[in-house]
């Protein structure tokens, strides 16, 4: 086969190999009902497969409980969040499914490891499945970004993780991103490959479960991080502050304008869905000005860094956006680190340090952890809060075409 990321995209091409690991029927937020398929198309590459012609799903079945060598027509080749370098195939109503005869490749299984070191995790492609790692979370090199998931900014981080065997990424979304310290160590259960480059990292899904452990140590030579390029250190007394706090819908993530503290239940303004006012999560998001020699810089919270905030100054007792407010203007001089895309990673006050710093907003202690969806409701934080991520006006997100929208929309909804 040719290489076909560099073929230019049309809405008819054709794949060909193994099928493997056909979902359930799955419903996207849209309502879009689809399911999910891995075609094996080359001896050791793996491909997404979305099908929204959902009538095919016995076809795709049988062919791989079968091992059939098939072909897939009419399909669109678009850009694959597990995999930049290769695509995904979106199989629509109009594709077509061909069982084939011969292949220059056998059938081979996508490998489905229990405990992988982080050396076999590098040497793995895309796509595949990763049961459990031990991995010790590394203090530098974090990177926080906001991204737009069917309409609504999701938070996500990425963190360098390590074991004694070798070194990559984990990307944590929402919640998560408060369940892990810098320096611990943590089992990590269902993760996913992705390919950054050449290399292979690792992204949490929605069945991810973070327990920590003893620590699992350090590669003998750890690659050094030189993270001055991405963060800034800005010092200087905060002139201005505005925390915004929110519920939000644990179901469809929609933000909920008209949410009374009052009653004990609320119907979501998104999916319609009347559920207890307890069960909706509380997102924040802000701007912070800080001055510093005549100059003024604007700085946006995010949720994880605002729930870091609260974890670190006040006790993680206080919900009150005011309450907040408040104790940043009063805090005298005060050290904000930033990333390359103004979000706020730490905020120190000097006056508070006796001695010892703080490194930054991953060393909070354990606030709430879990995504936004039933199968973590349990890990919720002492407030009865989940954190979800906010977009504080005027924070950059990256723009995406509406292909890039979709691929990561059903990244996300496929790490369920
Ligand atoms: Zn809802």
């Amino acid at each position: 086969m040719a290489s076909p990321a560099k073929q230019p995209r049309t809405e008819s091409e054709t794949v060909v190999g193994y099928l493997h690991s056909v979902s359930p029927l799955k419903n996207s937020k849209k309502n879009v009902r689809y399911f999910n398929a891995t075609l094996q198309s080359g001896r050791e590459e793996y491909r997404r497969v979305v099908v929204f012609a959902v009538d095919k799903r016995p076809a795709f079945t049988q062919a791989s409980v079968a091992k059939r060598a098939v072909k897939l027509t009419n399909v669109r080749k678009t850009v694959s969040y597990c995999d930049p370098a290769g695509f995904d195939v979106m199989f629509a109503n109009t594709s077509g499914l061909e069982v084939m005869e011969n292949l220059p490749f056998f059938w081979r299984e996508p490998s489905n490891i229990a405990r992988v070191r982080i050396a076999d995790v590098l040497a793995l492609g895309p796509r595949q499945q990763v049961g459990v790692v031990h991995a010790k979370i590394l203090p530098d090199g974090a990177v926080s970004r906001v991204v737009p998931v069917a309409g609504v900014p999701r938070e996500l981080k990425e963190v360098r993780i390590c074991d004694r065997s070798g070194l990559t990424t984990l990307t944590l979304w929402e919640g998560q991103i408060l369940s892990v310290e810098a320096s611990r160590s943590y089992r990590l259960c269902n993760l996913v490959t992705r390919k950054v480059g050449d290399r292979t990292v690792l992204t949490s899904t929605r069945t991810t479960t973070v327990t920590e452990i003893a620590d699992v140590g350090e590669p003998e030579s750890l690659e050094p991080h030189d993270d001055s390029r991405e963060t800034t250190t800005l010092r200087g007394c905060v002139s201005g502050v505005q925390i915004s706090q929110k519920q939000r819908c644990r179901r469809c993530h929609a933000n909920q304008d008209n949410f009374s503290k009052r009653s004990s239940t609320h119907q979501c303004q998104g999916c319609k869905m009347l559920q207890r006012a307890s069960s909706f999560i509380l997102s924040y998001s802000g701007t912070l000005l800080l001055s510093s020699e005549g100059e003024e810089h604007s700085v946006s919270f995010t949720n994880s860094s605002v729930y870091a905030y609260l974890a670190e100054h006040l006790g993680g007792s206080v919900s009150d956006a005011e309450a907040i407010e408040e104790h940043l203007i009063g805090a005298g001089e005060t050290e904000v680190r930033v990333n390359g895309s103004g979000l706020i990673l730490s905020v120190v006050h000097l006056a508070d340090e006796v001695g010892v710093k703080r490194e930054d907003a991953e060393g909070a202690p354990e606030a709430s952890a879990g995504l936004s969806d039933a199968s973590t409701d349990a890990s919720q934080g002492p407030a009865g809060q989940t954190a979800a991520a906010e977009n504080p006006q005027g924070l950059p997100e990256h723009n995406l075409s509406a292909d890039d929208q979709l691929g990561l929309e059903l990244l996300f909804a496929e790490n369920a």
